[in-house]
Order: structure tokens, then sequence, then C-alpha cells
């Protein structure tokens, strides 16, 4: 019974020309250290990313001086290929000064634009890497009561710059009800605050029942609440993901336990090349707006 992680449905998102080349795909992780975000990167791809980092090329070397590190890794399902690249930042919140913590989150972004937008203009335009980070899972932490100053500080900061898709960490800490409450008090706040998370597109009219409920289900569970885990464990007879308690397990791909499937489903099957459009056409061409405006002052 291998396990599938989902995205050998992804040609039906894109044009077929491009299942031969692969998707390549860049994901980054930003919030506190501590509230799981290796654990759940490694949990959504069933690979362990960060096993191996003797694989240091000089970019990665570079990037570390900053702290955020790059895992690329190529992963193959029924023929179809996903080359998936996790930008791990920094952990903050221990420092003593966080005043713009976030800043070499958004260096990171914008060089990626940056040199996207000097390939695109040299003579190899083909043949061009893309780098550019097409979204940014943004951890909030289950024991405070909705958004920390910084949360908000770091998610403004990088709002015009990158998809972002706000994540409840650790959900088994916390009670179903708490976590209705602290979800409904966190998508108040990014409301209150001018947050612009990633918007869901609308569903074509065309589209089936089941395919508009399971799309309205998708845009309700923001922030989706997770539960990640490395480790499997029996319950009731099936070897699942899942964390061991003295009164029970939680089953991370449990529906009924949390919301990773949903964002699971979200970002490797049904809502990948949106999030690379959007990469493309919001947050790329403001970018480039702004590049052009700095030239011809
Ligand atoms: P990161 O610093 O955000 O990358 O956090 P890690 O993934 O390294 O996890 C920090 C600790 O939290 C580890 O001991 C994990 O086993 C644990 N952890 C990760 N995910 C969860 C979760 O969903 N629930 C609980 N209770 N613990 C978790
Ligand atoms: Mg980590």
């Amino acid at each position: 019974d291998k396990e599938y992680v989902g995205f050998a449905t992804l040609p039906n998102q894109v044009h077929r020309k491009s299942v031969k080349k692969g998707f390549d795909f860049t994901l980054m992780v930003a919030g506190e250290s501590g509230l799981g975000k290796s654990t759940l990167v490694n949990s959504l791809f069933l690979t362990d990313m960060y096993r191996d980092r003797k694989l240091l090329n000089a970019e990665e070397r570079i990037t570390q001086t900053v702290e955020i590190t790059k895992h690329v890794v190529d992963i193959e399902e029924k023929g179809v290929k996903l080359r998936l690249t996790i930008v791990d930042t920094p952990g903050f919140g221990e420092a003593v000064n966080n005043t713009e913590c976030w800043k070499p989150v958004a260096d990171y972004i914008d060089q990626q634009f940056e040199q996207y937008f000097r390939d695109e203009s040299g003579l190899n335009r083909k043949n061009i890497q893309d780098n550019r980070v097409h979204c940014c899972l943004y951890f909030i932490s289950p024991f405070g009561h909705g958004l920390r100053p910084l949360d908000v500080e770091f998610m403004r900061a990088l709002h015009q710059r990158v998809n972002i898709v706000p994540i409840l960490a650790k959900a088994d800490t916390l009670t179903p009800s708490e976590v209705e409450r602290k979800k409904s008090k966190i998508r108040e706040e990014i409301e209150r605050y001018g947050i612009r998370i990633y918007q869901f597109p609308e569903c074509d009219s065309d589209e089936d029942e089941d395919f508009k409920l399971q799309d309205q289900a998708l845009k309700e569970s923001i922030p989706f609440a997770v539960i990640g885990s490395n480790m499997v464990v029996e319950a009731k007879g099936r070897r699942v993901r899942g964390r061991l308690y003295p009164w029970g397990i939680v089953e991370v791909e449990n529906p009924a336990h949390c919301d990773f499937v949903k964002l699971r489903t979200m970002l490797v099957k049904t809502h990948m090349q949106d999030l690379k459009d959007v990469t493309r056409e919001t947050h790329y061409e403001n970018y480039r707006a702004q590049c052009i405006q700095s030239m011809t002052r």
C-alpha cells in the first residue's frame, strides 16, 4: 500500500506540454521556530528533506549565511515528475530583538525575482530556471490569542511579494472548539490588519456541485489547522502517520482530526497552477513594474 502525495493529477491543471519537462514548484515556510514547519513539509511530501545536508552547492552556502536554506527534491508519481524546492526560513521569535526579522525573507524573494528578470532579458530566455517563490506557508502559534504583532508585521511585509497561506500550527494541542475559535479570530485579524493572503480563485460556474462544495469547504478552512508527524503509528490495525498520546492517536491524514489533507489537496492537486499563475501575473509583475520604473527615473 504505497502512499501517494497526489500530484499525478497535475497534468489536469496545465497544458500537456509541461508533462514531459516535469513541473517545478517552490514552497516557502515561515513563522516562529518550533512550530513544526520542517516536520510538516516532510509529512506533506513524504520525504525526509532534511536528512542529507551534504549536497550543499555554492548557492546554498550563500543563502545559509542569512540562514535561509533551500532543499530540492525530485519526486515522481505515476510518471509525473515534480521538482520541488523547499525554502526554509530562520525561525524567529526567540531573539531579543526581532525588528525587521522579515527583511532577509523579503530580500530572498526579491532576489529570485531579480534573477528571473535578468534571465528574461538575457539571451537564453527559453531555458530560464524559475526559482520564484510560489507560495509561503505562514505558521501561527496555537498558544497565542490569534495573531502576534510580529505575525502581522511579517505577513504585511510579504503579502505583496508572495502568496501567503496561513497555517494554524500543532492543532493537536487544541480542542476542536478551540481550533474553531482561533481560526475565526485569526481570520478577523487578517481582515482588520489589511493582510492580503492568497485568495482562492472563484469557481467556474460550469463546475459540478461536488467541486463547488469542496472548493467552498477549502476556503472556509483558512487558516488550515495542521498536525505534522514523521512517525508512523498503528491505529485500529492501520498504519498511519500520527502522533501518539496516552489517550489515543491523532492522525495527520484524518480529515476529522485536522486540515492536513485539505492543505495538501490544495497545494498539489488543485491549486498549484493557480499559485504559479498568481506569482507570475501579480507578484512578479509588481516587482517588474518597480524595476522598470526605477530604471526610467
Ligand atoms: P520548526 O522549527 O518550525 O521547523 O519545527 P520542527 O518541525 O523542527 O518541530 C519542532 C518540534 O515540534 C519537534 O519536536 C516536532 O516533533 C514537534 N512537532 C512538529 N509538528 C507537530 C505537531 O503538529 N504537533 C505537535 N504536538 N508537535 C509537533
Ligand atoms: Mg525547521
